[in-house]
């Protein structure tokens, strides 16, 4: 890791975490476009900031996303790579398309999805998403990592 990747922010806007995504954790600022908050949401998983997470979706579905279902994920989970892929917003509602890699035990998983989002109270919030199919890769402890470091899985994302 270079010295550029390791004070950028997790969610790879190629700005400083903490003028990108933390001031969205501290709730010192609110998320000005559904891109922002979606990447906040994405750091969060990664920092397994599962309140954050939460106090993110719309609220009534947060009754169906509790805490500890996010926290039981986020843990579970190895989170490698975000690419947003197209997003916009026009009035109270808004669009994000993205990519998402993670390692799920000693699966490569992407979660291709394009989500929903919708202001309520002025600020966004995370209602749903539509998945895109994507075929999980079992990764070999010999395999190259999937992550892109060339080294062997066992040596890199290997738990
Ligand atoms: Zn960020
Ligand atoms: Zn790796």
């Amino acid at each position: 890791m270079n010295s550029l990747n390791s004070i950028s922010c997790l969610c790879g806007s190629q700005q400083e975490y903490a003028d990108c995504c933390e001031p969205l954790h501290l709730a010192k600022q609110q998320a000005q476009t559904p891109e922002q908050l979606m990447r906040s949401r994405y750091t969060a998983y990664v920092l397994k900031n599962a309140k954050y997470v939460y106090q993110t979706y719309a609220s009534k579905k947060q009754a169906e996303n509790p805490v500890k279902e996010i926290n039981d994920f986020a843990n579970s989970c190895r989170f490698i790579n975000l690419d947003v892929i197209s997003s916009h917003h026009d009035g109270d509602k808004g669009e994000v398309e993205f990519k998402a890699q993670y390692f799920y035990q000693s699966l490569f998983c992407e979660l291709h999805e394009k989500s929903q989002f919708i202001k309520e109270n002025a600020q966004w919030r995370y209602l749903d998403g539509t998945i895109f199919p994507v075929t999980d890769i079992k990764v070999g402890r010999n395999d190259d990592c999937p992550c892109g470091s060339n080294k062997k899985y066992k040596k890199c994302h290997s738990v």
